[in-house]
């Protein structure tokens, strides 16, 4: 079965076909550290995860790249705020970052750029691009030349005579800075800034043949991107407010260097709305993943849910859609449980739970291959539960291989989506809490006993009767199960 995604280059459902057979290049493009990445982020990196894990699903051997932007003018406005070094600002964002990904059981990615690690690549880009005639430098600072690039708006779908409106509009969406854009002729965009004493401060400045500056933030992804996979690759993602300008800018500075195709697949990821409404930190609805730890929500749910409508389709968060999540998983674990509990017996007659369980797995992999429909895949996967559990109700001994055909596809399944396994580790670390506050009153009670209190004594084994713990008082010591 054809993997088919809708790519923002062509505006249409394309067949997904790599460049090299059997492999694939994906760039993400990853967090600014200067504050911690919030939820709507989230969908887009849950995303990206899924794509990775679903190319691997499908046999791909794949180098999934998401880089780190870790000099760009907002990270220079906070450290010079806080009159420290960028890398004071970017390394407590990062550490954050990376145990969120962890905590949400995103992969890891093959190659983790840092911007601040890749100068080189960046200023000798810019110098290819001064060199052939696409860029001009004017007081330090290197502009692209538009007009020196016909295809410039390919992506955005924007004329190159609407840029300096669409230059604008992107700017009062926040997407982009003021001074990135020429001044006097707005068309032109900036490759590399010249040095400010704020930059120099911040440790923000590097030395080129034009003069000390930054990079433009454009620059550092076509740079990253190309230095590891190649001047053309696969896919490129992002969110959808990256179409324009960045990623517009990224495939001119690319193209113009090296008149190749940049990237083959665009994918963009649509805004998560919260409560409806656009996220904003005046709304205070701009979650961290910490806030909502803090405020005990499981990171599976938040998973569950961040990844449960199309990526292209409108996503709102709400604590109702985590506590819907939270049941479905609940499910998934029941369901999984039950399974390894079923009796099973070696003459068990026939069982239909092999044939649901194909079955499930070519509709999962028919609704994924459909521009990674996780909706139509989950739809597929709790369909097999409801049929399966029908099954089990029955209650007739199952043969072990009738058994192992359930519990791998529900397995084979999570492996694309990776809710099911971070849902057990959690119920796992919810039963090992659990199990040593029972060991403690357990040693409790008996100390109670030793000294004769049985009033106490009686009373813990009380509290532990409320919680739905049985002790049974064995030859060998206390043995505690769950009534
Ligand atoms: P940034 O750190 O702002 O560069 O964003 C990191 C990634 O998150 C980019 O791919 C953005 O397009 C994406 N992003 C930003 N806001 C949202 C949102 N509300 N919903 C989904 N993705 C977003
Ligand atoms: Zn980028």
């Amino acid at each position: 079965m054809t993997l088919r995604l809708y790519n923002t280059l062509t505006r249409s459902l394309d067949e997904f076909r790599p460049i090299r057979e059997g492999r694939v290049g994906v760039y993400a493009c990853g967090p600014t550290v200067y504050r911690p990445p919030h939820i709507g982020n989230f969908r887009t990196f849950l995303f990206n995860d899924l794509l990775h894990r679903y190319l691997e699903w499908k046999g791909y051997a794949v180098t999934f790249v998401m880089n780190l932007t870790d000099v760009e003018d907002k990270i220079i406005a906070e450290a010079a705020a806080r009159d420290l070094h960028i890398g004071d600002v970017t390394a407590p964002v990062t550490a954050a970052f990376e145990a969120d990904l962890r905590t949400l059981d995103i992969r890891p990615v093959d190659v983790h750029p840092r911007a601040t690690e890749h100068i080189d690549a960046m200023v000798s880009l810019v110098g290819r691009l001064l060199e052939n005639g696409h860029a001009y430098e004017k007081g330090g600072t290197v502009y692209f030349d538009i007009s020196s690039f016909p295809q410039y708006g390919r992506l955005a779908r924007i004329e190159a005579q609407d840029v300096r409106a669409g230059a604008g509009l992107a700017a009062r969406a926040g997407g982009i800075d003021a001074d990135e854009y020429e001044k006097g002729d707005a068309r032109d965009f900036a490759l590399w800034k010249a040095a400010r004493d704020d930059d120099r401060r911040a440790g923000a400045a590097w030395p080129t043949p034009w003069g000390e500056g930054r990079p433009g933030w454009h620059i550092e992804c076509s740079a990253m991107s190309m230095q590891v996979l190649g001047e053309t690759f696969d896919i490129h993602t992002g969110g959808e407010d990256l179409v324009f300008p960045h990623h517009e800018d990224e495939i001119a500075q690319s193209e113009g260097a090296t008149g190749q195709p940049f990237a083959h697949y665009w994918l963009h990821v649509k805004h998560l709305l919260v409560d409806g409404e656009k996220m904003s930190k005046s709304k205070r609805n701009d979650y961290t993943i910490a806030q909502l730890l803090e405020l005990g929500h499981q990171p599976s749910a938040v998973r569950y849910l961040l990844l449960s409508a199309q990526y292209r389709k409108e996503l709102n968060f709400s604590f109702d859609g985590l506590g819907a999540a939270r049941t479905s998983l609940q499910r998934l674990l029941d369901f999984e449980r039950r399974l390894a509990d079923a009796p099973t017996r070696a003459d068990a007659p026939l069982s239909a739970l092999p044939r649901l369980a194909t079955r499930m797995l070519t509709e999962f992999e028919a609704a994924l291959d459909d521009d990674l429909n996780t909706p139509a895949a989950l739809a597929a996967l709790f369909n097999f539960v409801r049929e399966a559990n029908a099954e089990l109700d029955r209650d007739q001994p199952l043969d072990q291989g009738a058994i192992g055909a359930a519990r791998s596809a529900l397995q084979r399944a999570d492996d694309a989506l990776g809710v099911l396994a971070l849902a057990r580790m959690e119920s796992q670390a919810v039963d090992d809490e659990f199990g040593s506050w029972v060991e403690q009153r357990i040693e409790a009670r008996r100390l109670a006993r030793e000294s004769r209190d049985f009033a106490t004594a009686d009373r813990i084994r009380d509290e532990l009767k409320q919680r739905g713990v049985v002790l049974e008082d064995t030859p060998r010591g206390v043995r505690w199960r769950r009534g």
